[in-house]
């Protein structure tokens, strides 16, 4: 009875906070753990849950968490309006409904072998956060491991002490920039394409994964071509407002697909006539 229920992907699942962490001003790590031990917790990188926050809501938020670990799920959000505000200002041992995962994630057993230029903007780290876990965890089954991070000010930068973790992973490099530095910031300054130059990709065994605010996906993109990585081996996560999560409802149609089970995770070449479009 209890694993037909966890089948219906409609039906969200009791979970509760384990563990709520401040990432940002404006940002919060939260790990929830399953109140039902039949529910599973494995999860693609890249896949996204819907969360409903009892009495608020229900929304979509990327799971940041590490793959390996099956006790929990864990999302980093930004509070921008009620339902996540409602999601960051919840108590360890509050619950949470939580329904998926959903959608195609990042394609990490395609890219064994192959280098993984991860760029990333923003909150856009978030999703790309499991991946990057399951690179470093199998380490022998990829080339090089870039990671290009971009945020508004050092302050909004996701996930500091872990970047400097990865930085000292052998055949790792990590590039940070921000828009404005400010007094104390030793670092780069500048938006995320102009790290570019500071890494020498080689185009033919490499495999880029984008996230970040649309404007900055259309320049990644670009750039990624300029550096003659092909629109096959560029994927992109999209982001659109969504209810069902399973294709049925049609609020996040994005021409001729639904983000929520096409995507969110794209290849580049699929969409690219798309994302040059403002307002789709
Ligand atoms: C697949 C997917 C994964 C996501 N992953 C994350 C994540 O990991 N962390 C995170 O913080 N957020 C994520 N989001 C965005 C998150 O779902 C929205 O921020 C949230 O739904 C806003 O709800 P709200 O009630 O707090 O704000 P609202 O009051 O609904 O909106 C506040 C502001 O945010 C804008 N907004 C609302 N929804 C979206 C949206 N879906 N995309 C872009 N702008 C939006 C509104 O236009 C408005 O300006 C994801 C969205 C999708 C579709």
């Amino acid at each position: 009875m209890a694993t037909a229920i966890t089948n219906d992907p409609m039906l969200p699942q009791p979970y509760s906070v384990r563990e709520v962490a401040k990432e940002t001003p404006d940002t919060f790590t939260l790990s929830l753990k399953p109140e039902n031990a039949v529910n599973k917790t494995s999860f693609q990188p890249g896949q996204f849950s819907m969360l409903w926050v009892f009495g608020i809501g229900e929304l979509p938020i990327s799971i940041s968490g590490d793959p390996a670990l099956h006790d929990r799920l864990v999302y980093t959000v930004r509070s921008v309006g009620q339902a996540t505000h409602s999601l960051v200002n919840l108590r360890v041992g509050d619950g949470v409904g939580v329904r998926g995962p959903f959608g195609a994630g990042w394609p990490a057993e395609a890219a064994r072998g192959r280098d993984i230029i991860v760029v990333a903007g923003g909150i856009g780290l978030a999703p790309l956060r499991p991946l990057i876990y399951q690179v470093l965890q199998n380490r022998k089954n990829y080339g090089r491991l870039v990671i290009l991070y971009g945020g508004r000010s050092p302050r909004d930068l996701l996930y500091r002490k872990e970047l400097a973790t990865w930085a000292r992973n052998r055949e790792t490099q990590v590039l940070v920039t921000v828009d404005y530095g400010g007094l104390g910031w030793r670092g780069h300054v500048g938006v995320v394409t102009t790290l570019f130059k500071y890494t020498r990709l080689q185009p033919a065994r490499s495999v880029a994964m984008v996230c970040g605010p649309e404007i900055m996906m259309r320049f990644v993109v670009g750039e990624l071509e300029t550096q003659g990585i092909s629109q096959d081996d560029i994927y992109v996560s999209m982001e659109r407002n969504m209810k069902c999560a399973v294709g049925f409802c049609g609020h996040c149609q994005y021409g001729p697909y639904f983000i929520c089970k096409d995507g969110p995770v794209f290849q580049c070449e699929r969409v690219r006539k798309l994302l040059e479009k403002y307002e789709i």
